[in-house]
Order: C-alpha cells, then sequence, then structure tokens
C-alpha cells in the first residue's frame, strides 16, 4: 500500500508515486522508492535513520498481522535457565 501510493510532493504540489525527490533540474526522480519509505536509495533512503525507520514499520507492520491471525502469542516468556 505505502510503497506504491502517490505521495503529495512539498516542492511541485504533484503527488509522486514513486521517488518524492527531484533531481537538480527540478525533474522529478523517478527512481522506484525503496520499501517502506519515500525516497529512492539516492535520496537518502539508504541512511541509517532512514532504513531504521522502515525496518521498524515493516517490523511492526508484521508483528500486527501475526497478533490479527494467531492472537496473543503464546509461550514467548520463557523464564531463562539459569543456574
Ligand atoms: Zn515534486
Ligand atoms: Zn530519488
Amino acid at each position: 500500500m505505502w510503497d506504491d501510493d502517490p505521495i503529495p510532493c512539498d516542492k511541485c504540489g504533484t503527488p509522486h508515486a514513486r521517488c518524492t525527490a527531484h533531481t537538480r533540474r527540478g525533474a522529478h526522480c523517478g527512481q522506484p522508492r525503496m520499501a517502506g519509505q519515500r525516497v529512492c536509495r539516492l535520496h537518502g533512503g539508504k541512511s541509517p535513520q532512514a532504513l531504521a525507520g522502515a525496518e521498524r514499520r515493516q517490523g511492526e507492520e508484521r508483528a500486527r498481522r501475526a497478533l490479527g491471525s494467531f492472537g496473543a502469542p503464546a509461550g514467548v516468556s520463557r523464564t531463562p535457565g539459569r543456574c
């Protein structure tokens, strides 16, 4: 859903279905966005905080889906066997 949703652009006011950044000439970048992000790898999608944010979003999405289908995970909180 997020990956193909056109995102309204702050610069030109036009929704962009791909990377929302622009080239130096002012044209749309047009590169495919990185997963869970609004820009391509050339426009900051590869920066550590961007990757962390995307991973967190995807993790939350996955967790939500897992909870929806299985309910609360049982037996996850095992006590560590410490001597
Ligand atoms: Zn734009
Ligand atoms: Zn780009």
